[in-house]
């Protein structure tokens, strides 16, 4: 099989050329890094769990009427996607403190806050990822006033979506990061959800025990990541106990092909 042309390495992620004009074919790795990639390991059968999660998600979204560049899954490590021109912000959205509100405000981790908040970080790693305010994002141009009203209204719909989806399977969704990208229809842009929603970008905890079933098990150090992954996928009915088997065959497989 011929090679695809490779269009970026992300840390979690590789995307490829698509079959058709306007699409990507998105790769999840089971590489995973913390804190502005300074730690780095790997998450074995990450990657298929987060392709096979955040498919479940964009795919109940679009049926809520979020528009997203999820177009379907191709196998366990890949999923056919729209080309966006991603914008410059990680849209972050805040139920309860924890991670860098807890630090930064002094806040216990684990207070429910009074309301939902949303907040906006610069995409640049070599800047580690700096908070911003609404006023940059209009003085330096990297989204219009309506296209962050239109992030605004996505991302609490999102929220309100998944906070549902998740309270259903005894999870207490604390916080996650989006990434949205504009697509354009002639002279037109829109704004549509890209990236992924999985463990690795939000923050999941049990409501019962509060044990964490999220990346923090890795940036901290905790133990059972692996399973953490797994228990999300398979209360949202998406793993089978035969499937973690399946995870290894498949890879064996692929490696043999030299992909
Ligand atoms: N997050 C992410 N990528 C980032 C930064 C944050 O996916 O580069 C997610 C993170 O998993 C958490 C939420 O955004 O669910 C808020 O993260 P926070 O600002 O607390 O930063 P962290 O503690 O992860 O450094």
């Amino acid at each position: 099989m011929a090679r695809r042309r490779q269009i970026y390495e992300g840390k979690a992620k590789i995307l490829y050329e698509g079959p058709e004009p306007g699409t990507l074919i998105q790769y999840f790795k089971d590489d995973a890094t913390a804190f502005n990639a300074q730690k780095r390991g790997t998450i074995s059968g990450k990657g298929v769990i987060n392709n096979r999660i955040s498919e479940h998600i964009f795919t109940a979204l679009q049926t809520i009427g979020v528009p997203t560049h999820f177009i379907r899954r191709i196998n366990m490590r890949e999923q056919l996607i729209r080309q966006v021109e991603i914008i410059p912000i990680e849209v972050v959205v805040r139920n309860v403190a924890a991670g860098s509100l807890s630090k930064r405000l002094g806040i216990e981790e684990g207070t429910q806050l009074p309301r939902t908040i949303i907040e906006y970080y610069y995409k640049d790693d070599a800047l580690g990822d700096p908070m911003i305010a609404d006023e940059h994002i209009a003085c330096f141009g990297w989204a219009t006033q309506e296209e962050m009203n239109d992030i605004a209204d996505m991302a609490i719909r999102v929220n309100d979506f998944l906070s549902g989806m998740f309270a259903a399977i005894g999870i207490r969704l604390i916080d996650f990061k989006l990434e949205f990208g504009r697509v354009w229809d002639g002279d037109y842009a829109r704004v549509i959800l890209a990236d992924e929603i999985s463990p690795d970008g939000c923050r999941l905890w049990d409501m019962k025990t509060n044990q964490k079933l999220d990346k923090d098990r890795f940036r901290q150090d905790l133990g059972g990541v692996e399973e953490a992954y797994q228990e999300v996928a398979r209360r949202l009915g998406l793993l089978q106990p035969e499937d973690e088997s399946a995870v290894l065959d498949f890879d064996s497989h692929r490696k043999k092909r030299g992909r």
